[in-house]
């Protein structure tokens, strides 16, 4: 079957906070590119959202990887998680630092029996695997941390920055996989645990995969991912099921976005705020919800 392919790059209310519509259109497409290619020849769902994320850990202008916001303590803790909905196997690394690609630490999860680490755990498994010491502090989070600190960190969210990433896939053999990755809210407490690496915000089995961004308070209160998936599971299309769970969102006033792919093939996408970054290959051509 044709591979189909979705990835973002965060969701908010101001469609130019990534540097421009153009610029992030172009760096979206491009890791498409490079990750439909490889779906196209032969690579498998959960391999090419591992690799989706890391190409998307790698651009500054997304928050996680390189270019994750900082904590209130002025530190940059990352969280990520995949799901390969075939085997139905969750695994992740919540407020990991000093890594390059987070994800990566999550890949290696997926075939131990202790499959989501925090902090300390998630530490020593980098040293384990004897991976870089890394540094993803940008100058321009570090000016919007300092900015932030005259306020004393008291909006809700890092508006200018938010852009978590995720990549959900359906591969030749019909398997789909998801994977997210974030630097967090932005000025969070110390602890703070992020949707991203819950199955709230990131949760795939073998009918439907999703993977969320925005306000983690709001998509671990609402379970978006599972509830999304859930429906399908129920009978739901995949399009039915981001409808019905988005009406709820807004009438509770939540503030997030998803995407997802159905083992149909289906490509579907909502969003509370103005937009979703986001960009997908449907086996045809390219397309992206940036308007
Ligand atoms: N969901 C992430 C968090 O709350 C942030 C984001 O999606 O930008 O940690």
């Amino acid at each position: 079957m044709l591979p189909k392919l979705i990835i973002h790059g965060g969701a908010g209310d101001n469609p130019d906070d990534k540097g421009g519509i153009a610029e992030t259109r172009a760096s979206l497409y491009q890791i498409i590119d490079a990750v439909y290619g490889k779906l196209t020849a032969g690579m498998d769902a959960i391999g090419a959202v591992t690799y989706a994320c890391q190409l998307l850990e790698d651009e500054p202008r997304f928050n996680a990887g390189t270019g994750s916001v900082l904590q209130s303590d002025g530190q940059i803790r990352m969280s990520a998680s995949l799901m390969n909905g075939e085997t139905q196997c969750f695994s992740g690394v919540i407020n990991v630092s000093r890594v390059q690609h987070p994800i990566d630490l999550a890949k290696y999860l997926q075939t131990s029996p202790d499959r989501v680490l925090s902090d300390l755990g998630a530490q020593e498994l980098t040293r384990e695997l004897n991976l870089p010491i890394y540094n993803p502090l940008t100058d321009q989070r570090l000016e919007e941390w300092l900015e932030e600190r005259k306020t004393n960190f008291r909006r809700k969210m890092a508006t200018v920055t938010r852009g978590t990433i995720g990549a959900v896939a359906l591969d030749q053999d019909g398997k789909l996989a998801v994977g997210t990755s974030t630097g967090g809210r932005g000025f969070e407490r110390i602890g703070r645990v992020s949707d991203s690496a819950t199955p709230a915000g990131n949760y795939a089995t073998e009918l439907a995969a999703v993977s969320c961004t925005g306000v983690g308070e709001d998509i671990l209160d609402e379970g978006l991912a599972v509830r999304i998936v859930t429906r399908v599971t129920d009978g739901m299309t995949l399009q039915e099921a981001f409808s019905k769970s988005f009406a709820e969102a807004r009438a509770r006033k939540r503030d997030f976005g998803a995407i997802g792919i159905d083992r149909s093939g289906a490509i579907a996408w909502d969003k509370t705020c103005a937009v979703i970054f986001a960009a997908y290959h449907n086996g045809i051509e390219r397309g992206d919800t940036l308007g």
